[in-house]
């Protein structure tokens, strides 16, 4: 089933888990090892991340150096397969612009709809490591709305190859990103809605936000969205904090602010255990908050913190 029917379907707030795909050279035991544990919650559908390679300079034994593409994580077309066979869930499989032409998402996507893995998030994705900016495949998109089109011409049997206009009609269910503290590279929160609602008007279904740790954030972005017309559903995403460390590393990483309160309980935490009391504690505050205001899906970003995520979805759903 579609996401937004899903959404559409509901008569309280869903519950959306988000997983990564293991290590390279990791089983994928890891991925039924959390799912395991969270499955009696019902989620409704599952997503998983992508993962562009980058490159590594490797020694060779004349001291010289190989560049050397890797990718640390693979497998998110075969893992939402897996889920669904196993557990009988939707899987959202995300894709991304960055590290691929146009053709090699057009094959994934025509993978994803012969495994019937009907829901995708969209997405730019970051730089690549070794680079500032993010810089497009030739040959491939710039912006998330470009990799909406193609999904949208491919739902429409257009494929890229002219000969194959009219071709099998794909049936994806699309989300897209949005940010209620913008997208870092955003000028302004304004222009960033200007760039989401082209996303929308591309086609997209519904929106999942960046994480966000003061729901006024989420509230005033779905009013603004709202105010410039942007209609389709607004799924929050958020995340626990579960060690002191992530006080610095999430705002540098996701661009996102930590409120003072919680940056000040988590200082005054003594023991690792007592950090994650209290960022499991602020989620779920966090979390009965947004099914009081009628949030349509609360999506985790689950990052592998089973027992954390146990404790907030035992509380909360
Ligand atoms: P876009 O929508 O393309 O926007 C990128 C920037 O360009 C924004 O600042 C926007 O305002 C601007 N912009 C857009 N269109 C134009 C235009 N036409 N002209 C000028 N400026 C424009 N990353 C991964 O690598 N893998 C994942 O699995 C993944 N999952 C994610 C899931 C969620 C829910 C979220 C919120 C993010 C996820 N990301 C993932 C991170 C995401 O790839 C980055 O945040 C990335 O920097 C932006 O992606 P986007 O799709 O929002 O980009």
């Amino acid at each position: 089933m579609k996401v937004t029917e899903h959404l559409a379907k509901a008569e309280k707030t869903l519950l959306s888990l988000e997983i990564l795909p293991p290590l390279k050279g990791k089983s994928i035991s890891g991925i039924y090892d959390v799912l395991d544990h969270l499955i009696e919650f019902n989620p409704s559908f599952i997503n998983v991340t992508y993962h562009r390679s980058e490159y590594i300079y490797k020694k060779r034994g004349d001291d010289r150096f190989d560049k050397v593409f890797i990718r640390k994580r693979p497998g998110t077309v075969g893992i939402c397969a897996a889920i669904q066979f196993k557990y009988k869930i939707d899987a959202v499989a995300h894709i991304i612009c960055g590290g691929f032409t146009k053709e090699e998402t057009e094959d994934a996507l025509i993978d994803l709809s012969y495994l019937s893995i009907d829901n995708v998030l969209l997405l730019r994705g970051d730089a690549s490591k070794n680079e500032r900016d993010f810089i497009a495949e030739p040959g491939g998109h710039k912006y998330a709305s470009e990799l909406v089109k193609q999904v949208v011409n491919m739902n429409n049997g257009i494929y890229l190859e002219e000969d194959s206009i009219q071709g099998y009609k794909t049936d994806f269910n699309i989300g897209v990103a949005g940010y209620p503290e913008k997208h870092f590279e955003s000028p302004n929160l304004k222009s960033d809605l200007r760039f989401l609602k082209q996303k929308v008007e591309a086609g997209a279904d519904y929106i999942v936000t960046q994480m966000f740790y003061d729901n006024q954030q989420y509230f005033d972005f779905v009013k603004k969205c709202r105010e410039e017309g942007i209609n389709i559903p607004i799924i929050p995403g958020i995340k626990p904090i579960t060690a002191a460390s992530q006080i610095h590393s999430i705002p540098r990483t996701f661009h996102v602010d930590i409120p003072e309160a919680l940056s000040d309980e988590i200082d005054n935490c003594k023991t690792p255990e007592a950090v994650k009391a209290a960022g499991v504690k602020w989620c779920i505050q966090q979390s009965q908050e947004l099914v009081e205001a009628g949030a349509p899906c609360i999506h985790y970003y689950t990052m592998g913190n089973v027992d954390a995520m146990r404790t907030i979805v035992d509380e909360v759903f």
